[in-house]
């Protein structure tokens, strides 16, 4: 295994990628079929760990981890360190669902509400004709041993947790020895905005790093939430050499 060449933003080891180099290096860990798993943190994630033990040994335990929001890309920058792109979780999994597409490649959709898994996949089999479903779970679950066994009956190449952080970053790194997958991308509500129940932010908005505003525009009762983005900016300048 190549070195992996990592930047530290406030006790979180991101991978320095581009989208084409993290998605190569996703394909290749999938092939060897070990259930590695790949986690996107955002802000929210990375000020998560610094309090949640818990939540940091999952973030750690990660094959790949991505920088998913422009809050990270910011910050990297302000500690002199800067990162290569910013690497949207869901563009990252849609590159993954494009390869399978070609490879006859299997997903499972693990998350969400019932019944948004099964939208997700009417939307994904028009897009990619030669993607295989491998099976779908809702995320209300209390016990995980029926869910596994459905997850290893498949055996997918890729699986899809969208628990919410830091609840499938936990899930994954407790349960990566239990199955049988090619590879994990911790996904948020990746399959809120496939099943076209949450709608992402114009192109223009994402170009100029505002899917952020969107998103809070859309759905005010975030606010509490994306307050946490300033304070990950306070941190960050807190840690930063002189
Ligand atoms: N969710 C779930 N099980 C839970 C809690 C949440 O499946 O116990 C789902 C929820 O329905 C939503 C996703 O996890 O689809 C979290 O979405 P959010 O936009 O909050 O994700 P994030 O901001 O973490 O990417």
């Amino acid at each position: 295994m190549s070195e992996r060449a990592r930047i530290d933003v406030l006790g979180v080891a991101f991978d320095n990628l581009s989208m084409d180099e993290a998605v190569e290096r996703a394909l290749t860990l999938m092939r060897k079929r070990r259930a590695a798993y790949v986690v996107t943190p955002n802000p929210e994630i990375v000020l998560a760990c610094r309090e949640d033990p818990e939540a940091a040994a999952a973030v750690a335990g990660a094959a790949l981890t991505i920088p998913d929001g422009i809050g990270v890309i910011y910050g990297a920058k302000l500690l002199k360190t800067p990162l290569k792109e910013r690497v949207p979780g869901i563009d990252f999994s849609t590159r993954l669902l494009e390869a399978l597409d070609g490879s006859g490649g299997s997903v499972f959709l693990l998350g969400s509400k019932p019944g948004v898994a099964e939208r997700a996949w009417e939307k994904l089999r028009e897009r990619f004709p030669g993607l295989r479903l491998a099976g779908v779970h809702d995320g209300y679950f209390s016990d995980d041993g029926p869910v596994l066994e459905q997850i290893n009956a498949a055996a997918p190449e890729l699986l899809l947790v969208c628990l919410g952080a830091p609840k499938q970053e936990k899930w994954m790194h407790a349960n990566a020895p239990r199955l049988q997958v090619g590879l994990m991308v911790g996904n948020g509500g990746a399959l809120d905005v496939l099943a076209g129940d949450a709608a992402r932010a114009p192109l223009g908005w994402q170009k100029a790093g505002l899917e952020w505003l969107y998103r809070l525009l859309k759905e005010p009762r975030r606010i509490g939430r994306m307050m946490k983005l300033p304070l990950f900016l306070v941190q960050v300048l807190r840690a930063r050499p002189k």
